[in-house]
C-alpha cells in the first residue's frame, strides 16, 4: 500500500497533522517509536490561540471541564512579584490525556499507526518515499517529520551550529489549593518553574534549569531543589504544601532552542523538529498546532492540484519562517535572561512601572487564534 502521507513521530504535532489530513480524505500513517498514553515533560499550558483548532480536530476535548487560565504571576527570589491579566490566555491539559485523546480520535477516523516502531531512514526512489522502520518498510507520496527536538532524523544541513547552553526540564503533577485561573512563573538562580492547573483539579509543576546547576548539585534533583529552587521562598512553600502525585519526577536533558529547517530533502518538518521555542516566551504546542493546520491545508491544495510540489515547499517554508523564526530567535534571549534573578527582578520593576509593557511582551509570546 502507498500512503498519501507518512508522519514520523506522533507527539502533538504529528497527531494533530494526522487528524487534520485524514479529515480531508487522505490516507495517513503515523510511525511512532513510543506508545500511548505517556507523560511528557511540558508545562501543559496551551495558548488560547489553538483552542478552536484543537477542539475541531479532537471533539472529545469539549467534554472535559478544563481550567481556563486568565492571569499571570511572575516572582523572583526575594519579595518581588508582578501579576497581570492575560489578554488571550490559555487552558491546561496534561500531555498524557491530550495525546491519548488525539490518538483515539485519529484511530477512530482510520489513521494507521505503527507504534513502538522507530523510523531509521527515509529515501526518495521511484517517485515515492520509502521509510525504513524497525518493523517494516512504508511507502508514501509525502513525508512529514514531527519527530521532536532530538531525533535521529534531524535535518543535517540546516541545523544552526551553535554552542548554545543546554537545559534540563523536570516535571511533576501535584495537588495544591491554588487559583485554577492563574499561571505562575517563579524564577530561581539558573532557571524558572511554572505552575498551572490541568484536568481533575491537578496542577502541573514544571521547571527548566541550566544543566550546570544540576551538575553543581551532584546530579541530584532533591539537592538541586533544596539548594537552588528553594532560594525563591514561594517555591519553597509550594514544594512543602503540595501533594506530589508521581513517585519520581519526569526529566529530560539536552534542551536547547535551535532553528532548523521547515523543509529538507523534500520532507516537511513541524513542531520541535523544525525548531523549538523557549517555554518562557513561547507556546511550543501552539507553534506545532499552527504549523500542522497550515501544512494540512497546503497538502490538501497539493493533492487537489492547486499547487505543485515546488510551490508546496515554497509556501510552507515562507509561512514557517515568517511566523516562527524571529519568535524562536527572540525566545533564546529571554530564556538566557530568565536564568538571572537580578535581571528578572529588574524586569519585574519595569513591568510594575509600565504594566502595558508586560502585556505587550506577553502578547508577543502568543500568536493569533486560528
Ligand atoms: C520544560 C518544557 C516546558 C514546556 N512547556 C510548554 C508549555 O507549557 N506550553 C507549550 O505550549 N509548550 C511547552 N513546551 C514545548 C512543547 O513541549 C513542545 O513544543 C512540544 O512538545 C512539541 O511537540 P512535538 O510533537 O513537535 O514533539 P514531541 O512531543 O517531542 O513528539 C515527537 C514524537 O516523535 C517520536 N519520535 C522521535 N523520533 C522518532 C523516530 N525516529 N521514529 C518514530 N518516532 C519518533 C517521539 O517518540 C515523540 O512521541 C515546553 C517544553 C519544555 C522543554
Amino acid at each position: 500500500m502507498i500512503f498519501d502521507v507518512a508522519i514520523i513521530g506522533g507527539g502533538i504535532a504529528g497527531l494533530a497533522l494526522a487528524n487534520d489530513i485524514n479529515s480531508r480524505g487522505y490516507n495517513v500513517v503515523v510511525i511512532e517509536k513510543g506508545n500511548y498514553p505517556r507523560h511528557k515533560v511540558c508545562g501543559e499550558y496551551i495558548s488560547m490561540e489553538s483552542y478552536n483548532y484543537l477542539h475541531k480536530i479532537c471533539p472529545a476535548l469539549k467534554q472535559l471541564n478544563l481550567p481556563i487560565i486568565t492571569n499571570f504571576k511572575i516572582t523572583t527570589g526575594t519579595t518581588k512579584e508582578f501579576t497581570t491579566i492575560l489578554d488571550l490566555g490559555g487552558f491546561g491539559v496534561s500531555r498524557y490525556l491530550l495525546e491519548e485523546l488525539l490518538f483515539e480520535e485519529a484511530k477512530k477516523k482510520g489513521v494507521v499507526f505503527l507504534l513502538d516502531t522507530k523510523t531509521k531512514d527515509i529515501r526518495y526512489e521511484n517517485e515515492m518515499y520509502t521509510i525504513e522502520t524497525s518493523a517494516e518498510n512504508i511507502f508514501s507520496k509525502l513525508v512529514c517529520n514531527s519527530s521532536g527536538r532530538r531525533s535521529n532524523l534531524e535535518t543535517k544541513g540546516g541545523v544552526e551550529q551553535l554552542n548554545s547552553t543546554n537545559y534540563v526540564g523536570i516535571k511533576y503533577h501535584i495537588k495544591l489549593k491554588r487559583d485554577p485561573n492563574l499561571i505562575e512563573i517563579h524564577n530561581f538562580p539558573g532557571g524558572y518553574c511554572g505552575i498551572s492547573n490541568i484536568e481533575n483539579d491537578k496542577a502541573c509543576l514544571c521547571y527548566i534549569v541550566n544543566s550546570k546547576k544540576l551538575k553543581e548539585a551532584n546530579n541530584s534533583i532533591p539537592e538541586l531543589e533544596k539548594n537552588t529552587l528553594y532560594k525563591n521562598s514561594r517555591l519553597k512553600k509550594i514544594f512543602s504544601d503540595a501533594e506530589f502525585l508521581f513517585q519520581q519526577p519526569l526529566t529530560i536533558s539536552g534542551i536547547n532552542f535551535r532553528i532548523k529547517q521547515p523543509v529538507n530533502n523534500g520532507s516537511f518538518f513541524l513542531g520541535d523538529s523544525a525548531g523549538s521555542i523557549a517555554p518562557i516566551t513561547g507556546n511550543g504546542m501552539s507553534v506545532a498546532l499552527r504549523a500542522a493546520s497550515v501544512l494540512a491545508s497546503l497538502i490538501d491544495d497539493h493533492f487537489s492540484g492547486k499547487v505543485n510540489s515546488q510551490q508546496l515547499e515554497e509556501k510552507y517554508n515562507k509561512f514557517w519562517n515568517k511566523e516562527f523564526s524571529t519568535r524562536i530567535k527572540l525566545s533564546r534571549y529571554f530564556q538566557k535572561l530568565s536564568e538571572f534573578s537580578l535581571l528578572t527582578g529588574i524586569t519585574i520593576n519595569l513591568f510594575k512601572a509600565f504594566p502595558s509593557l508586560a502585556r505587550g511582551i506577553i502578547k508577543l509570546t502568543h500568536g493569533k487564534p486560528f
